[in-house]
């Protein structure tokens, strides 16, 4: 069994599959593993991609994340399937394209833009609580279908924008702006595990979701958050309404997905085929 699993790894030097996909943009890749490895796990830049049983025989299926600033470029991303005798690595070439953001010029109340050292010191006390989140692991898939889209909305087209406040250029925008009435319910994308609900400076009434193996929605603006921190939702389950709370010109979801360190578009993960 070594012998062959040695074979088979020198065997694997050219790229097994090449995957396009767009700055933001997620894709669904699958391996088959002979025999019983105790993990399957991969690498993309420094990126984690942790993989799981999909159920059929022998597949392990992993959510490969581009994050919205990685470098148009071709990169390999690394699966290194472990056995306890031995350790096979399949190698996929993952060609990432350039994507045309918007650039957004926008009017807020001069300290929204430029907030005076009380409310800096708040913002990264929330910012630091967002990373520690965002940094947590849950070893398991909690969700089993696809991605749904959490309100009925417009989507405006703000992921990835390139912001400019009051003149000043300002960080990408991470989320997709979603308008929609005020009050309207906000549902879980998907099964999960509620990590964090606060009223942040600049996100408002916010909920952050845990999905499993590194991936999490958020949901900003909220009027209302009607879900505690550490409770279990199911997909579809309301978990606020929409508001304008925090930095907001009007009544809206951002919604966002993280993806093992890559900040993706949500709805590139509602349009993945994931029901299997
Ligand atoms: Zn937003």
């Amino acid at each position: 069994m070594l012998a062959a699993i040695g074979v088979s790894y020198s065997a694997q030097a050219a790229a097994e599959k090449v995957f396009t996909a767009k700055q933001g943009g997620v894709f669904y890749l699958t391996v088959v593993a002979e025999g019983n490895p105790a993990s399957v796990q991969g690498r993309f830049h420094d990126r984690l991609v942790p993989f799981f049983k999909t159920g059929r025989a022998g597949e392990y299926g992993a959510l490969v994340g581009i994050d919205m600033a990685d470098d148009p470029a071709a990169v390999d991303l690394k699966a290194a399937i472990t056995y306890p005798d031995g350790r096979q690595e399949r190698i996929y070439r993952v060609v990432v394209q350039a994507e045309e953001f918007r650039v957004q010029s926008m009017t807020l109340p001069k300290e929204q833009v430029e907030p005076d050292a009380a409310a800096l010191k708040r913002i990264n006390l929330e910012k630091e609580k967002v990373q520690t989140v965002l940094a947590g692991f849950t070893p398991e898939r909690l969700w089993s279908t696809g991605f749904l889209v959490p309100v009925e909305g417009t989507a405006t087209g703000a992921f990835g924008s390139k912001r400019i406040l009051n003149g000043q250029p300002r960080n990408q925008h991470s989320g997709e702006d979603i308008s929609a009435p005020l009050g309207a319910p906000v549902k879980a994308a998907n099964d999960g595990i509620v990590r964090m609900v606060d009223d942040q400076f600049f996100s408002g009434v916010s909920v952050i979701l845990d999905h499993g193996l590194g991936l999490f929605t958020m949901y900003f603006h909220l009027d209302t958050a009607t879900v505690k921190h550490g409770a279990r939702v199911n997909r579809g389950d309301v978990i606020g309404t929409v508001g304008q709370s925090g930095r907001a010109t009007g009544p809206h979801l951002h919604w966002a997905a993280w993806l093992n360190g890559s900040r993706v578009n949500p709805f590139a993960l509602a349009k993945l085929p994931l029901d299997r």
